[in-house]
């Protein structure tokens, strides 16, 4: 029958048969091998892990919690992969600088060491053995990419990562017959990131066996929050008996894939199948920690919350080296003792900046702004005379609190072309700024290496247009009914891009165009 294969076919047969053999043996080979803190490496309370090593699927997601050991699983079948087969593998974590740079030496530089692996080059984002080489890149912009072809990519902490970019490391994959394509992370928002790769795979849940053997499964239940936790004596219980489910159980358990005819492979580890973690640890972390934290980094699980404070990867996420075209330009102005600055296009920013009013000018004849959405408060002369100086093009705003929208109104924002005023609802904008974001329909054009923009480089804590993002949050007011956007530190560039996405929606569409020329 093998006659009639093609000789193609007759080759990729043989790798296939040859790697399930290989396959089926990491774990002897990692037999009496240490980790990173020289610890040997065990299933013995690990035994949760047995899936995640053993799975070379073509397409692989493990959505987790924190402190499982999951990136030690991922380095050690990258080096046997390098070593046993000579692949070649692009691992990629969210920055080059902060992430690849401190990764390398601290996690994968003690692994090569102790277990004295001989590489033939040794450098924190290239390394080789054998035939095989192994590249370490970023994600936040296509400069920090890798762009050399590979056999395997291994995608590290997904939910931090620009994921537009590691999308393109699809392409580096082209020439294999290999072709994996890893994918790790703990969780952040339903639907994305390694949630959403999780939601398309076979969605293995770790499984244990209470012997009662009650309920459609003869006992077998996956690990619940809170289904599965006596609170009163921090243990976990059976669901259908009460019954302690001990740690030695939890250590038994097994894989079930919820679909198991998908092709994507994905596990979900929470820290409830980790027998080292005792229950009363994440009872204690549910009551000290935010949810958001604990969803995320205890359970393993995405988090839609009413957020309350911004992350700056929401933003991050966003960063764009493309060279943003200046046709159509867009400005707002945050005023206080100095004037925040917050400049794009229609696609999104591409400069964030303090200023003055001199320099205010010169920015109007540098990009011939279009439209310009200023504070009204609290230095109104001054502003009121950078509009008659632009007529058409300036417009003053003024905030409103949720108990002053205008009668019968929806909108969250009005113009008033004759005043030349815009009077916006202040939470319902805010929100709008961050949920564009969020959907990255907000790109930022703008160096990830920029102080202005992330903080550092001689800049004075607090001065940068992440921190003050990250100094904003939703105040839940009880006694008014309603929620507002508060600041612990200085919010001006957040109003600057609020005022910034104002004025390009004023500038968005023809119509409304029209309507300011009559
Ligand atoms: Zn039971």
């Amino acid at each position: 029958m093998t006659n009639n294969l093609t000789r193609k076919q007759k080759e990729e047969l043989c790798i296939l048969l040859g790697e399930k053999k290989k396959r089926r043996s990491i774990l002897n080979w990692v037999d009496g091998m240490v980790n990173e803190n020289g610890v040997p490496v065990t299933l013995e309370k690990h035994e949760f892990q047995r899936g995640i090593w053993e799975d070379f699927s073509e397409r692989l997601y493990v959505r987790k919690a924190a402190q499982i050991g999951v990136s030690t699983i991922f380095i050690f079948k990258c080096l046997y992969l390098l070593e046993r087969f000579g692949y070649n593998i692009i691992y990629t974590l969210p920055t080059l600088m902060n992430d690849v740079q401190k990764f390398v030496p601290s996690k994968v530089d003690p692994i090569i060491k102790a277990n004295g692996f001989k590489m033939e080059r040794d450098t924190i984002t290239q390394k080789q053995l054998g035939r095989g080489f192994w590249f370490f890149g970023g994600t936040m912009s296509e400069k920090e990419g890798i762009m050399t072809t590979g056999d395997v990519t291994v995608h590290d902490e997904v939910d931090r990562s620009n994921l537009e970019v590691i999308g393109t490391y699809k392409s580096r994959l082209g020439h294999s017959q290999y072709k994996r394509r890893w994918f790790f992370s703990n969780p952040s928002a339903p639907k994305r990131g390694v949630d959403e790769g999780w939601l398309r795979s076979d969605q293995k849940h770790w499984f244990v066996k209470c012997e009662c053997g009650r309920g459609n499964f003869g006992g077998w239940q996956f690990l619940d929050w809170p289904a599965n936790v006596d609170f009163s004596n921090k243990r976990y219980i059976c669901i259908h008996c009460g019954r302690e489910i001990t740690d030695e159980m939890r250590r038994q358990g097994q894989w079930v894939a919820k679909y198991p005819s998908r092709e994507i492979s994905g596990y979900w580890v929470s820290q409830m199948m980790a027998p080292w973690i005792p229950c009363s640890s994440l009872i204690e972390d549910e009551l000290n920690e935010s949810p958001q934290f604990f969803y995320n980094f205890v359970l393993g699980l995405p988090w839609l919350g009413t957020d309350s404070t911004i992350n700056r990867d929401v933003i991050l996420r966003n960063l764009s080296d493309a060279r943003a075209d200046t046709f159509d330009v867009f400005m707002g102005v945050d005023v206080g003792q100095v004037l925040h600055v917050v400049i794009g296009n229609r696609e999104g920013i591409f400069k964030v900046c303090t200023s003055n009013w001199n320099e205010l000018d010169a920015f109007m004849r540098l990009y011939d702004c279009r439209h310009v959405v200023i504070d009204a408060m609290p230095e109104t002369t001054k502003a009121k005379e950078f509009r008659a100086a632009w007529p058409g093009r300036v417009k003053l705003c003024y905030y409103r609190s949720p108990t002053t929208r205008m009668p019968g109104s929806q909108d969250i924002y009005t113009v008033n072309y004759k005043e030349q005023t815009v009077s916006a609802m202040r939470t319902e904008v805010i929100d709008r700024v961050i949920a564009e974001y969020a959907e990255n329909r907000l790109r930022v054009f703008i160096s990830p290496s920029e102080p202005r923009l992330i903080g550092g480089g001689g800049l004075k804590r607090g001065e940068s247009f992440l921190e003050h993002w990250e100094n904003m949050y939703l105040f839940h007011d009880e006694e008014k009914g309603y929620k507002t956007w508060e600041h612990s530190g200085p919010d001006h560039f957040a109003h600057a891009s609020v005022y910034f996405w104002l004025a390009r929606q004023i500038g968005g569409s023809r119509e409304k165009h029209k309507v300011r020329v009559q």
